[in-house]
């Protein structure tokens, strides 16, 4: 353990997960804006950015800052790095971010975001889903941030992949976690999360996407039931309710009140039938 330099043990904003991690906030910051700053010159060179006034890559970093917007409302940023044996929330890793939006010409619908503040969305997902299952993916990938995933252990290369991909696959269903949550405090119903997810596997499976050789993400419809479990919808519905009105369409569920709220219930019970077939082919 010694030839790994720092690790610390800490505990996830959100989940309350104990987890062990290889880097400094600082050390994670100048490794990820390093990597990221040259893969955006790629980017650039290719001409694959695409221009920031252009309409799709407003309304992309719209949605965006209403995630971090909320992110930032919802986890009080306090440094808890203080290095005493006890370990803490570990929000000091998200002070100081200066958040970039970039939109790239890509057809296929994903996003990634980098410790920094560092996000870019392909226009397929642009394309093709709405803006709270835009959302969503955004928010998924600002949870990785949150809980510093890309320092985690796991993602260290002394394990072979086969032995840990249980525990990374874990990794995915958290950020799943923590995005349902974001993206109900931003203002965006909390379900978009299954919809996102109906969508991408319907979209998958017409353009026959050739599947990784090691599935490094769980099932679709394993991430469905992970976020379908209680305490996550509640925790998100409770954070969408309480969403300033300028966050989304929050507003919408305390005006319309029960009828609104059995509406996306129903609907979701409609979601969860349709996804079940889209995923099993029953
Ligand atoms: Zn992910």
């Amino acid at each position: 353990m010694a030839a790994m330099g720092r690790y610390d043990r800490e505990v996830v904003p959100y989940t309350n997960r104990t987890h062990m991690v290889i880097r400094s906030p600082q050390a994670e910051r100048q490794l990820w804006e390093s990597r990221y700053t040259k893969q955006k010159k790629i980017w650039a060179s290719e001409s694959r950015i695409v221009d920031p006034l252009h309409p799709d890559s407003v309304r992309v970093r719209r949605i965006a800052e209403k995630v971090i917007r909320a992110t930032y409302r919802t986890l009080p940023i306090n440094s808890s790095h203080d290095g005493t044996k006890s370990p803490k929330r570990q929000t000091s890793h998200l002070e100081g971010f200066e958040w970039e939006v970039i939109l790239l010409n890509d057809h296929d619908h994903n996003a990634l975001c980098a410790p920094g503040g560092h996000i870019a969305v392909t226009a397929g997902l642009v394309e093709q889903f709405t803006d709270a299952e835009i959302a969503f993916c955004i928010a998924h990938e600002i949870g990785h941030i949150v809980a510093r995933h890309y320092s985690e252990i796991l993602y260290a290369k002394w394990f072979p992949l086969p032995l840990i991909l249980p525990f990374f696959q874990r990794t995915e269903m958290e950020a799943d976690h923590i995005g349902t949550l974001l993206l109900g405090a931003a203002g965006f119903h909390p379900y978009a999360s299954l919809l996102y997810f109906q969508k991408a596997a319907m979209i998958d499976r017409a353009s026959w996407t050739p599947q990784d050789r090691i599935p490094l993400h769980p099932s679709d419809k394993r991430r469905v039931e992970h976020l379908y479990q209680p305490k996550i919808m509640e925790e998100a519905m409770r954070l969408y309710k309480e969403a300033p009105p300028d966050e989304g369409i929050s507003s919408q569920a305390t005006r319309e009140g029960f009828s609104f709220r059995q509406t996306m219930g129903d609907a979701c019970k409609l979601i969860s039938t349709r996804l079940r077939r889209v995923l099993t082919g029953r």
